[in-house]
């Protein structure tokens, strides 16, 4: 098995990954996907909106 990110040779300390480096970076991809998830690009005001007419 060869590292995900650069190919290299697997090191059994950081499986998957060939390093401690190539695993941030996955990590860091991960998390940007995640981020790239949510449908809403704005945030959502959270504040008390009551419907009603004034
Ligand atoms: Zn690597």
């Amino acid at each position: 098995m060869s590292c995900p990110i650069c190919a290299k040779e697997t090191d059994p300390k950081y499986r998957p990954f060939c390093s401690k480096r190539c695993a941030d970076v996955d990590l860091g991809r991960w998390l940007k996907g995640s981020y790239a998830i949510p449908v809403a690009p704005e945030e959502e005001p959270t504040e008390e909106d009551p419907p009603l007419p004034h």
